[in-house]
């Protein structure tokens, strides 16, 4: 079988995670398997190095913390190589731009366009392990680009798709999926299967387990994806087009983020078009709106509210004031004290009831709901961060049981 194997930052961060991994990889490969083997940075290196670039400078340009952040990867590789070559197996490692991994230029969010895959099959032809820098790739002026937090596991499922590998393996430090946050959450189960579906609203809403877009392009190219334990050798979880759930469940799971904060435009007239220029204005930037909310505010005047990820917040704010002339609105008020819990599933569809039961669950607890949003397999509902982990625990409790 060709495999692609994604090991995550915790699961290398230090000399001997970095031999249990080679010993999982070594193992794959005696087997008989080709291997692909995709890394990220090890442990907090990313974290790290983004500490390093404010000692410098409070807003470097996104082209160069790329160049700065895409070199966690390549030592995670480089010392992965040696310490497989140390046990006499033939490997090579290699960086995102040596695989032709082609993105576009948006930096630090870096899509990806093409794999040109004739690096990657010349190595395999050869028997070799083949080790791949996550998160990285080049552009079309040939500079390093990122895929944003968490990106190595798309770089995984690109490889997998570009390739058509049987599968391709998300090795982390949880045993697969869960119904939410094994570390934090009691009672957390891990889910056999789930829909692609299902994982892009968890991943997407914050569960850390998979990186969104690796979700979006394992459906899109119909990858075989497992999210698996590089701790316990057991099957973890599949994620796949159709799931035959054996047990009823009202959902699949409980996301949590913290990352979001809250904007509200204060006073903007209540005339057509005003909500649509504030979102247009973040658009341009590429800053993406979650919740929306519009109340009516004194006179005739509204307020309108949103959540954007907290990364993204002091840009959106400036760019909405730079407008403010030009929109006419009192003043913008922020607020980053807030968290999204959401629950998803394919059962909400055909459930009746299932947001009540949501409701109920935050309301014994008494915690009070900011935001609402929901679609088809999820509702979400922002409230004060500080009882985030309260206000999960109370809603898994309702749902799945204590
Ligand atoms: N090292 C990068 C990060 O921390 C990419 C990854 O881990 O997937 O976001
Ligand atoms: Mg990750």
């Amino acid at each position: 079988m060709l495999i692609v194997q994604k090991f995550g930052g915790s699961s290398v961060a230090n000399p001997e995670k970095v031999r249990r991994v080679a010993g999982i990889i070594a193992d794959a490969f005696s087997e008989g398997h080709s291997l692909v083997v995709v890394l990220s940075a090890q442990g907090d290196t990313t974290d790290d190095l983004l500490e390093q670039a404010a000692l410098y400078n409070p807003h470097p340009s996104k082209r160069e913390l790329d160049m700065l952040l895409s070199t966690g990867e390549q030592i995670s590789v480089a010392l992965m190589a040696m310490a497989l070559e140390n046990m006499g197996l033939p490997v090579v490692s290699l960086t995102g731009w040596q695989i032709g991994m082609q993105t576009d230029s948006n930096y630090g969010g870096a899509r990806i366009k093409r794999v040109s895959a004739e690096r990657l099959r010349q190595e395999l032809d050869k028997r070799r392990i083949v080790l791949v820098a996550g998160f990285q790739g080049i552009n079309k002026y040939e500079d390093i680009t990122t895929l944003g937090r968490g990106g190595s596991d798309t770089t995984a499922v690109a490889i997998a798709a570009a390739l058509h590998a049987d599968k391709c393996q998300i090795f982390t430090d949880v045993e697969g999926v869960y119904t939410a946050d094994p570390r934090k959450v009691r009672g957390a189960r891990k889910l056999d299967q789930i829909t692609f579906d299902e994982m892009l609203e968890l991943a997407t809403l914050g569960a850390q387990v998979l990186h969104n877009r690796s979700v979006e392009m394992a459906k899109r190219y119909s990858v075989h994806l497992e999210v698996l334990s590089s701790y316990v050798r057991k099957p973890g979880t599949i994620v796949k087009e159709v799931v035959k759930k054996v047990e009823q469940m009202k959902i699949t799971g409980i996301a949590k983020d913290t990352n979001v904060t809250r904007i509200a435009v204060v006073g903007l007239p209540d005339e057509p078009g005003k909500a649509f220029r504030v979102l247009t204005i973040l658009g341009r930037e590429k800053i993406n709106v979650d919740l929306i909310l519009q109340s009516v505010g004194k006179g005739d005047s509204n307020d309108l509210s949103f959540t954007v990820n907290s990364a993204d917040a002091d840009a959106a704010v400036r760019a909405i004031e730079e407008c403010r002339d030009a929109i006419g609105f009192d003043r913008v008020s922020v607020d980053s004290d807030v968290a999204k819990i959401s629950i998803v599933g394919a059962g909400m569809l055909s459930t009746p009831g299932v947001a009540a039961l949501m409701f109920e669950a935050l309301a014994d607890a008494k915690i009070n709901v900011k935001m609402i949003s929901s679609s088809e397999i999820k509702l979400s509902v922002l409230i004060d961060a500080q009882y985030a982990d309260l206000a999960v625990q109370h809603v898994h409790d309702k749902f799945f049981g204590t």
